[in-house]
C-alpha cells in the first residue's frame, strides 16, 4: 500500500470479520444481485454483469424472473404504468429532473407547495415539509428540533437514520427496551426531577422517538399507550412512519389511523415515500409553527436540493389514488389497501399454522420468520432463489446473532396464487432446513 508507505493511516480497513466473510461467501441468492426492470410483484435478477471498454455494463449471465417478496412495494405503486406514470412523464417533460437549488434559494416550485399541502391533508396535520431523501428526513431534521441540554429517548430498535440524527443533534440519548412502555415510563421517571413530574427539568426538552412499524420486527409501535404517557410526562413525540404510512389503517393513513389516535396529538410525524408510494424522499408533518420553523432551520431543507418534480408527481398521484380523489380511479386506493391487509394477514396466519416462528403483529406487511441458526440464513435465501422467489435475509449486525431472520414484504400486487405458491415453497424449505417449531407430521394410510 503506497499511501501507508508514505506514512498515511489506512483510509479503509482491510479487516473483514470472519462472520461476514463466511456468510457472504456462501450466499448465492437475490442479495446484491443486479435487477432489471421494475421491482413489482415480480422482479428479474441477473447473475452476472460485465463492463466493456465503453463503460457499458452488460448482463451476460442468466436472468431469473422471481416472485418479489423483497421490495417495500406495499401498495404496488412501484409499477411504472397507469395514471402515476403519466403524471410523472408529463412533469419530467415540463420541469425536468432537478431544480438545481434548495427550496430557500430557487427550488420552491408550485408542485412542492401543492404536494406538501396534500401530504398534510393526508396525514391529518396543519402542515408538512418535503425532504428529497428519506434517510436525511430523520438525520438532518432531528438536529433542528433538539440539541445540547435536551434528552432524546429512543426505542432500541429505531432505524439508523434516527440514530444518526440523534447523535448529530448533540442531545443526550437514552434508549428504552423495544416497544416496552413500562421501561419507557421508568426511564421517564428517572429522567424527570423528583417531585416535579410535570416539568422537564433538568432537560430543556424531552423528545421520545418511535416507529409506526419496526422494519426488522414487523411490530406496530405502541402508539396509544405512549400518547397516554405523553399527556402525563409532557414530552414531545416523534413517530417515524416510513413503513406504516400508506400501508396500514382503514384509510392507509398509518398508525394513527390504525389505532384511532388523533394525528394532532403527535408533535412530529415523519414518513417516507420509498415504500407505499413507489417514489423517493420523505416528509415531516406537524403544526404550522413547527413546519415554518423547520423550513428555515433544518439542514434537510436549507442546505439540500428540493425534491425533484417528477418524484413529487409520483407521490401526489399515488396519494390521491389512495385517498379516492382521483375521479377515474375512485375505488382503486381502497381496493389496494384492502388487498394488502388481506394478503398480509393471510400470509402471517398460514406461516404460523405451518409451525414457523413468525414475528410481528398480524396485519403488518413486513413478516419476519426466524431462522436463528446462522448457517440456515444463506441456505434459506438460496433455496428461495432456486424456487424463483426473492427474499431479504437479515442477520448480525442488523439483528442479534442468534435471531437472524428472513423478512417477507407483502404487496397488494401479489395475487392469491402468488402467495399460495410462495407458502407452498416456504413450507418445503422449512421441512428441509428443520425450521419449524412443530414439524409437519406425515400421517400414514
Ligand atoms: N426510517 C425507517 C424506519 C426506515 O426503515 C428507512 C429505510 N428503510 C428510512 C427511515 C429511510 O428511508 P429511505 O430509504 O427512504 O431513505
Amino acid at each position: 500500500n503506497m499511501r501507508e508507505a508514505d506514512g498515511y493511516a489506512p483510509m479503509v480497513s482491510d479487516f473483514e470479520s470472519l462472520w461476514s466473510r463466511r456468510l457472504y461467501g456462501r450466499i448465492s441468492d437475490c442479495f446484491n444481485r443486479p435487477i432489471t426492470g421494475v421491482a413489482g410483484a415480480y422482479v428479474t435478477l441477473v447473475d452476472r454483469v460485465s463492463k466493456d471498454h465503453n463503460r457499458t455494463f452488460n448482463f451476460t449471465g442468466t436472468t431469473t424472473r422471481t416472485l418479489n417478496l423483497a421490495s417495500y412495494n406495499y401498495l404496488g405503486f412501484a409499477q411504472n404504468s397507469g395514471p402515476c406514470a403519466d403524471s410523472v412523464e408529463l412533469a419530467l417533460r415540463e420541469q425536468g429532473i432537478s431544480q438545481a437549488s434548495p427550496r430557500a434559494e430557487a427550488g420552491q416550485t408550485r408542485h412542492l407547495l401543492e404536494t406538501e399541502e396534500l401530504v398534510a391533508h393526508f396525514v391529518g396535520t396543519e402542515a408538512a415539509m418535503l425532504v428529497s431523501m428519506g434517510y436525511a428526513t430523520n438525520s438532518l431534521t432531528i438536529p433542528a428540533l433538539v440539541g445540547k441540554g435536551c434528552l432524546i429517548i429512543s426505542d432500541e430498535l429505531n432505524h439508523s437514520s434516527i440514530v444518526s440524527g440523534a447523535r448529530l443533534s448533540g442531545a443526550t440519548i437514552s434508549v428504552f427496551k423495544h416497544n416496552d412502555v413500562n421501561d419507557l415510563e421508568a426511564l421517564l421517571r428517572r429522567s424527570i426531577s423528583q417531585g416535579q413530574p410535570r416539568t422537564h427539568r433538568p432537560w430543556k426538552k424531552i423528545l421520545v422517538i418511535i416507529e409506526g412499524i419496526y422494519s426488522m420486527e414487523g411490530q406496530f409501535g405502541r402508539l396509544p399507550e405512549i400518547v397516554a404517557l405523553k399527556r402525563r410526562y409532557k414530552f414531545y413525540l416523534f413517530v417515524d412512519e416510513a413503513h406504516s404510512i400508506g400501508a396500514i389503517g382503514p384509510r392507509g393513513r398509518g398508525v394513527c389511523d390504525l389505532f384511532a389516535v388523533d394525528p394532532r396529538e403527535i408533535d412530529i410525524l415523519m414518513g417516507t415515500f420509498t415504500k407505499s408510494f413507489g417514489a423517493a424522499g420523505g416528509y415531516i408533518a406537524g403544526s404550522k409553527a413547527l413546519i415554518d420553523y423547520l423550513k428555515l432551520h433544518a439542514f434537510s431543507s436549507v442546505y439540500a436540493e428540493s425534491m425533484s418534480v417528477p418524484v413529487m408527481r409520483q407521490v401526489w398521484s399515488s396519494m390521491r389514488i389512495i385517498m379516492g380523489e382521483d375521479r377515474q380511479n375512485a375505488l382503486e386506493g381502497q381496493e389496494r389497501l384492502e388487498q394488502l391487509a388481506i394478503n398480509s394477514r393471510y400470509f402471517f396466519t398460514r406461516l404460523r399454522e405451518m409451525g414457523f416462528i413468525v414475528m410481528g403483529d398480524p396485519g403488518s406487511p413486513i413478516i419476519p420468520l426466524l431462522l436463528c441458526n446462522p448457517s440456515k440464513i444463506p441456505a434459506f435465501s438460496r433455496e428461495c432463489l432456486r424456487r424463483k422467489i426473492s427474499v431479504v435475509v437479515v442477520s448480525y449486525p442488523a439483528t442479534p446473532i442468534i435471531t437472524g431472520r428472513v423478512r417477507f414484504c407483502i404487496s397488494a400486487s401479489h395475487s392469491l396464487e402468488d402467495l399460495e405458491y410462495a407458502l407452498e415453497q416456504i413450507d418445503e424449505i422449512g421441512e428441509l432446513l428443520m425450521l419449524k417449531l412443530a414439524p409437519r407430521q406425515k400421517v400414514d394410510g
